[in-house]
């Protein structure tokens, strides 16, 4: 027997507790995984407070993102005591996820532990600092260097900003964080943004074209803030899209792309392939320093998984959480 966040549905609500589940309930895969951290992302929140359906069938095993030993593996790529992460791949929401004590999945969605990260710190990096690795490698790939010029980043206390200013400082990139947050100016400067601007300058409807300002733009946030940041990229300049937390809508014109040459590149990190995620924590592990990692982050127990999650999707909760599993 082991110890899992278990969400079912009662009169079509989602009701999730900790319970006791054993090896036989686990669905299929080639590889089973005692998990020793997880993490709370927003998704996560969702699904285990079912405020959205995230979750695709029940019962369900919340956890988008792990971390664990092998204790058993029928795939080539994995022996027994070999440490793994996972983030993504429908995992928490069609396949049984990280919050339990373990996990059986396909040896294709997994990674080997990069050098350098302990399985702690792979946690409260997660899911949003691996997207904000992937935004940042999207930037460098279409050309942006650090002397293009700023880089805008949105949602800048959010998980995915957070990681995002860090990355961009450590490469030596001047970095602007727009945020609704002004009184956490001074940890975002601490982060390495140079300047902090109010996202309300940003969030309301805007004209087509506007002054030129950033060398590249990684958005978190979606709706008039991306139609807004487009509108105010330099000639050639790259702006990523990977969020929402403003909306879903795109409220833009072409004038940024057909006169300005603005490129608009979308990141997903959930069908990522391998090779791409194992660039990004690699990049992640050469850059990022412990003390970087740590101070982002709280630990909880799997007990206080439900009660936190509550607390997440009310915006109560700073940086990242990581679940101690085992
Ligand atoms: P968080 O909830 O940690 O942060 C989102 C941030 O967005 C908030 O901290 C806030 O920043 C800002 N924000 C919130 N509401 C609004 C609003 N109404 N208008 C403008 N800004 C707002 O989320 P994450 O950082 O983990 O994720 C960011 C986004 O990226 C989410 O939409 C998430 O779903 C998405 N995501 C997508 C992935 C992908 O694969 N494409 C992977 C991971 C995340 P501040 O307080 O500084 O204003």
């Amino acid at each position: 027997m082991f110890k899992g966040v278990f969400i079912t549905q009662k009169d079509k609500k989602s009701v999730a507790s900790v319970v006791e589940l054993n090896d036989d309930q686990l669905p299929e895969g080639d590889v089973l995984v005692e998990v020793h951290y997880s993490t709370l992302n927003y998704k996560d929140g969702l699904a285990i407070t079912g405020k959205s359906p995230v979750v695709r069938s029940f019962p369900m095993v919340p956890g988008i993102d792990l971390v664990g030993k092998v204790l058993q593996s029928d795939s080539e790529r994995f022996s027994e005591g070999d440490f793994v992460i996972l983030n993504g791949f429908g995992v928490g929401e069609m396949h049984w996820g990280g919050l339990a004590e373990k996990a059986r999945l396909k040896s294709d969605w997994l990674i080997p532990l990069p050098k350098g990260i302990d399985a702690k710190q792979s946690m409260a990096i997660g899911t949003a600092g691996y997207t904000a690795m992937l935004s940042v490698l999207a930037l460098e790939k279409q050309g942006v260097t650090p002397g293009s010029g700023e880089i805008l980043v949105t949602g800048a206390n959010g998980g995915v900003g957070s990681f995002a200013i860090r990355l961009l400082n450590r490469l030596g990139y001047q970095v602007v964080a727009s945020t609704g947050r002004m009184a956490e100016s001074d940890y975002l400067k601490n982060l390495g943004a140079s300047d902090i601007i109010d996202r309300n300058t940003l969030s309301e409807p805007g004209k087509p074209l506007q002054k030129e300002r950033w060398a590249g733009v990684i958005d978190c946030v979606g709706s008039h803030t991306l139609a807004n940041a487009c509108a105010s990229t330099k000639y050639g300049g790259v702006v990523t899209a990977c969020g929402l937390a403003q909306g879903m809508d795109f409220p833009a014109s072409v004038a940024p792309f057909i006169l300005r040459g603005v490129k608009l590149i979308g990141i997903d990190s959930v069908m990522r392939p391998l090779t791409d995620r194992i660039e990004a924590w690699q990049r992640l592990s050469e850059l990022l320093q412990a003390e970087d990692v740590d101070s982002m982050s709280d630990e909880i127990g799997l007990e206080d998984v439900v009660d936190t999650a509550y607390k997440l999707l009310d915006g109560k909760i700073r940086g990242r959480v990581v679940v101690k599993v085992k």
